[in-house]
């Protein structure tokens, strides 16, 4: 299969690192360690990334990151990443890593930062940025410590934005109100995890509470047509002020049984409704999807070429890149996608 959308480059903006661990480095971390989780085979680690619901699926994400015992796992993880992207043609990607679960293995914050971005540095041709997330179930107070981190980390680093992501019905975005406001005085941009495995109202909360930029997932718009009606409103078309984005990671929400079939998947409503999409691979590995899968799947559930390169755009036009930058990629996205179509 070679997806059409393979030579365009692209942007990637709902990435986990941790969720990128394809089984055999997986396999290779956990025997580096004595497979302390009885990870010990090629296969072990594949079944781990079958999920019977969401649940599951969160678990597993917690074992994985539980394997990440030293800052040089990490940079392993990050250099696996980093190549799969440029394989792909992806030119611009923001990671997210999980800072939140850092704090809960009671892991140093700064020799894991300070070997990824030693790792990031080595990449020509790729340019990376870093999300800071926390987890929605472990509690505000917790998340103090991640917005402090980003504080520090974008001195030094290319922090971009702040994130929440997890289980949505025990932690509310409420939760989170005053940490969103200070990070966006501070000037961070904003990502929230929302109606991925919580319904509709999951979303109006997000939007009420925490006034992000981007909406990772927001797949459960799709049962409350007064929230897509304001998703498009505050869509792609509207001329006045920044759209909300939504981040749509389309293998994610069926892997995760957040949705029973990709058939099922909002997508191609979103677009005809005007809603301003991304479209992104969540946790590639741990979904054995890549970007420019997504894009075939995309394209099976009906959107036309056309529309498809204008959702590739969109990754750059919803980066948190500043304006000159932002620019100069449309500009060699534009003559790229268009010379490829024959435009
Ligand atoms: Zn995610």
């Amino acid at each position: 299969m070679q997806p059409f959308a393979a030579a365009w480059p692209k942007a990637e903006l709902h990435l986990h690192l941790e969720g990128s661990l394809v089984p055999a480095t997986l396999l290779e971390i956990s025997r580096r360690h004595g497979c302390p989780h009885g990870l010990d085979s090629l296969a072990a680690c594949q079944a781990l990334y079958q999920y019977q619901n969401f649940a599951g699926f969160l678990q597993a994400f917690k074992l994985v990151s539980q394997h990440l015992l030293d800052p040089e796992d990490y940079a392993l993880a990050l250099r696996g990443l980093a190549l799969e992207l440029k394989r792909q043609n992806v030119i611009y990607a923001e990671i997210t890593l999980s800072i939140g679960v850092l704090h809960w293995k009671k892991q140093e914050v700064a020799p894991v930062l300070e070997a990824l971005e030693a790792e990031r540095q080595t990449h020509q041709n790729l340019r990376l940025a870093w999300i800071f997330d926390a987890v929605r179930q472990f509690g505000a107070e917790v998340a103090e410590d991640v917005l402090s981190d980003a504080l520090y980390w974008r001195e030094r680093a290319p922090v971009v934005a702040i994130g929440i992501g997890g289980d949505e019905t025990r932690g509310p975005a409420a939760w989170f109100e005053a940490l969103y406001a200070r990070a966006a005085v501070a000037g961070l941009h904003l990502t929230a995890h929302a109606g991925e495995n919580a319904g509709a109202d999951s979303v109006w909360q997000a939007l009420r509470f925490l006034h992000p930029e981007r909406i990772g997932h927001g797949l459960r718009a799709m049962e409350d047509p007064d929230l897509i009606q304001y998703l498009a409103v505050h869509g792609a078309g509207n001329q006045t002020e920044s759209p909300i984005w939504l981040e749509i990671c389309p293998t994610s929400n069926v892997r995760t049984q957040c949705l029973a079939r990709l058939a099922d998947h909002p997508l191609p409503r979103f677009w005809q409704a005007g809603l301003a999409l991304t479209l992104a691979s969540d946790d590639p590995a741990m979904f054995e999807t890549d970007l420019n899968r997504e894009f075939s799947q995309a394209a099976a559930l009906g959107l036309l070429p056309e529309d498809c390169r204008q959702l590739a755009r969109n990754g750059f036009l919803a980066a948190f890149l500043p304006e000159p930058d932002r620019a100069a990629y449309l500009r060699h996205f534009d003559a790229v996608s268009l010379q490829s179509s024959g435009k």
